[in-house]
This record gives C-alpha cells, structure tokens and sequence, in this order.
C-alpha cells in the first residue's frame, strides 16, 4: 500500500492535487473538510457539532474528528491506499493515524507539504469562494483564522512525521500540472 498525507495550509491545492493523484494511482481520497461538509450538508448531529467550529475557522474537535476518520477508513478496507487530506492536523490526530495504519499492518508512506506564501493562499481562496458556496471561504477574517490556526495548531504535524524521516516540502506555487509534476516524483520515491 501506498499512504499519502497531503499538507499545506488552507487553499494550497491539496483538493485539487489529491483529485489528480487519485486518478494517477487508484487510491481513496479522504477529506475530512469534505466529510464534514457532506454532514452538515445533511444536517446530522456530526455535521451539527461540527458547524460553530467550521464556521469560526477554528478546529473541530479532536474526538469529533477522530471517530469520523476512521468510520471512512475502516469502511474502505480493501484499498491500493489512501491520500489524506485535511487529516491530521494536530499531533494527537497524527498519533491516531499511524495506529490505524498499523492495525491494518500498513504505515504512512509520507506527508507532502504544499508551500505557499500567504498573500497567494488568502487571494486563492477568495477566488474560490466565489464558486464553492463555503461560508468559510468568504470572510478575510476567517481566512486568515484557518491561515493562523494552521501555523500554530497543524505544523507540529510536519515536524512529527519529519522526526520519522516521512515529511518532504513541496513548492506550490505554479500550474497545477507542474505541481502535479512535483508531487509525482516524490510519491514515486516513496512507492
Ligand atoms: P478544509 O476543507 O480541509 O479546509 O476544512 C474545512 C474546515 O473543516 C476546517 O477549517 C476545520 O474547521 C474543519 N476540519 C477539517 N479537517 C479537520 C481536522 N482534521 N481536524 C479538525 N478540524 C478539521
């Protein structure tokens, strides 16, 4: 199996980039942005709880999160891998992560950082918003919170898995087939 960890802040391109690796290698693309969006869109005691969170900018709870993740893992078994997206984004979800891989007496392959200076990610985003119907995607304000949240809460994520020789910077600035190029040559180091 190949396990893939798309990481970068908000507006990056790990959507957009996860979508072309699925297609490249046949592996299942977990969201948990798109998880949660599906539950709120359904209006389920999930999608509920998550909502004020998702709103602010701020994060979900960890345990919220979590039980999420690994219902979508555990109902995709037999897979050629997975590409998370979105997940982990705090140390504890990292911890949960590599135990259900190890359960299922697999790893993590490697995290990929997406760089993006934060004048682009904020101009990105405010692009998109204009088209993705996401609330959190039209307010400065909130923007900069998910760019904030990310600086303080998320990249001890990338330290965690660079003290396990798995994390690899990636420039995410350019077309997206280049980027695509870029990412590519990394998980085939790793396959
Ligand atoms: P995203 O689509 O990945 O930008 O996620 C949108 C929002 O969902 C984030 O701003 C968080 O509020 C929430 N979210 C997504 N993934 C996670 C996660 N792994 N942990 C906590 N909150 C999350």
């Amino acid at each position: 199996m190949v396990n893939l960890i798309l990481f970068g802040p908000p507006g990056s391109g790990k959507g957009t980039q996860a979508k072309k690796l699925v297609e490249k290698y046949g592996l299942l693309h977990i969201s948990t942005g798109d998880l949660f969006r599906y539950e709120m869109g359904n209006d389920t005691p999930l999608g509920k709880k998550a909502k004020s969170f998702i709103e602010k900018g701020e994060l979900v709870p960890d345990e919220v999160t979590i039980g999420m993740l690994r219902n979508k893992v555990e109902a995709n078994p037999e897979v050629p891998g997975y590409i998370f997206d979105g997940f982990p984004r705090t140390i504890a979800q990292s911890q949960v992560l590599d135990e259900l891989m190890n359960e299922k007496n697999t790893s993590i392959s490697t995290l990929l950082m997406l760089e993006v200076p934060d004048v682009e990610i904020i101009n990105r985003i405010l692009e998109r918003g204009k088209t993705s119907g996401r609330a959190d995607d039209l307010d400065e304000n909130i923007i900069q919170n998910r760019i904030d949240v990310y600086k303080n809460e998320t990249t001890p994520v990338f330290d965690y898995y660079e003290a396990q020789q798995k994390a690899d910077k990636i420039d995410g600035v350019g077309s997206i087939e280049e980027i695509f190029d870029r990412l590519s040559t990394k998980v085939e180091e790793r396959m």
